[in-house]
């Protein structure tokens, strides 16, 4: 079989031959040029890259081979290949873990005295900082063999930028923000399985959300009283580039819940220099204490009678048990003073708060302290006190949570909470007036 296909294939070459010889020959002869032309152009492009090796070797007085290996070689060949007209070449460089300005210039065989300028005219600007999985953009002219740099660019964050420039000389370092617009939005959705999903649904941005559910995290319990069918509704500013790209997000004016058969709608209102959330009769919604101290956990034990799960007899359960992952932060519920951070009795590691002169909580088995926590330490509503953990009487990673009013311990979901301040006089006329003023646009906005 195998015969027979190469006999036909030579009798196909042999007619191939003999018919269009003559006209193949000529082009033969002209490829033969081609061919020669494209040799010559390769041996220059040879010379050239010698040439710029023999530079570096003696500039480096470095091992040919490596050189051959090195970043620094294939910079030259893409230069000498991709622009033979042009001295100009422009590279992207990712940054990587632990790189910094100085080093990635090295890494460009840039002029030791350019970087020592570049890096104390950015250090001095306070622009040095580079973040691993940006891109660095770097420009360099070939000049006399050596590759001078002309520019690079490197982002800080979202919406600024750096631009290092070529002066003679001297480096020229210019911070480029861009230049964003202020949009406002209403957004709204029924719940269909929980806030997050049914937000992202309608194009709200994670970090709204996260800030929507701390709003209303004193007024709604997002594990118990979400109902299918219920509403939110959420008024807030985007900031887009020139592309109509959100690239941040600013303030909540407005957040609304129809929950537990109500609707609960706040304000963001500044009085004093401090911005809060108001509902409609001008009532702060930040109360005392956080029912649940803790994000993302499942209520697993209520306070009351049971069965001790290690200690097996019947015990009045003095709290209320939240089980959640190993290293899940811990919020203090209110602010107050730490009066104990310390391991303490089955408890384990320990936390309480002193809020005022009736309530304190308290918090165990935390697998190790927040920041700073320790006796005598002032804590604000929220501030991270510990984070999940398992130590002392324990059967797995979780919150034990006490609400301790009048050195009695009582049951922290089913207590009355004490409300935050009321706005009165002048504070509540200006709210008044805000008040107004945001129905007004989201009554336009909600047109749109
Ligand atoms: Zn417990």
């Amino acid at each position: 079989m195998f015969r027979v296909i190469k006999s036909n294939f030579l009798n196909y070459f042999r007619l191939f031959n003999s018919g269009i010889g003559s006209v193949l020959s000529s082009f033969i002869k002209k490829k033969y040029l081609f061919y020669s032309f494209l040799l010559l152009l390769f041996f220059t492009i040879y010379v050239l890259i010698l040439n710029q090796i023999k530079n570096y070797a003696e500039l480096k007085q470095n091992n040919f081979n490596t050189f051959l290996k090195s970043s620094e070689f294939n910079n030259i060949k893409n230069y000498i290949f991709k622009n033979l007209n042009s001295p100009y070449q422009e590279f992207t460089y990712t940054v990587q873990n632990n790189d910094t300005i100085d080093k990635v210039l090295r890494k460009f065989d840039v002029d030791v005295n350019d970087i020592k300028n570049i890096t104390a005219e950015i250090a001095n600007k306070k622009l040095s900082n580079i973040f691993i999985n940006t891109e660095i953009k770097i420009i360099t002219k070939e000049d006399q063999g050596i590759n001078k740099l002309v520019s690079f660019f490197y982002p800080i964050d979202e919406i600024t930028s750096v631009e290092v420039k070529r002066n003679k000389d001297e480096f020229v370092v210019n911070k480029n923000i861009l230049k964003l617009e202020k949009q406002e939005v209403v957004l709204s959705n029924s719940i269909k399985n929980n806030l997050y999903s049914s937000a992202i649904e309608v194009g709200v941005e994670p970090n709204i959300i996260v800030e929507f559910a701390n709003i209303f995290g004193f007024e709604v319990d997002f594990q118990r009283d979400i109902q299918v069918g219920d509403k939110f509704e959420i008024y807030y500013e985007r900031l887009l580039d020139e592309d109509g790209v959100v690239r941040n997000t600013g303030k909540i004016f407005y957040a609304s819940m129809f929950v537990n058969n109500k609707e609960i709608s706040l304000y963001n209102f500044k009085y004093n220099n401090e911005t809060g959330f108001y509902d409609v009769d001008g009532k702060s919604v930040i109360k005392t204490l956080m029912k649940t101290p803790i994000n993302g956990a499942r209520l697993s034990s209520s306070f009351g009678f049971r069965r001790h799960p290690i200690l097996g007899f019947n015990k009045l359960h003095q709290g209320t048990d939240f089980a959640a992952k190993t290293g899940t932060p811990i919020m203090a519920s209110g602010s107050g003073v730490v009066v104990m951070a310390q391991k303490y009795k089955g408890y384990g590691n320990y936390v309480k708060i002193r809020h005022n002169s009736t309530y304190e909580t308290a918090y165990a088995h935390m697998s190790k302290y927040g920041r700073g926590i320790r006796k005598g330490v002032r804590v604000n509503q929220g501030q991270i006190i510990g984070y999940v953990g398992s130590t002392g009487l324990s059967t797995g990673p979780h919150l034990h949570y006490e609400v301790i009013a009048n050195g009695k311990r009582v049951n922290s979901q089913r207590l009355k909470l004490p409300t935050g301040k009321t706005l009165d006089n002048e504070a509540r006329n200006k709210f008044e007036v805000e008040r107004i003023k945001i129905d007004v646009r989201l009554s336009n906005l909600r047109k749109k």
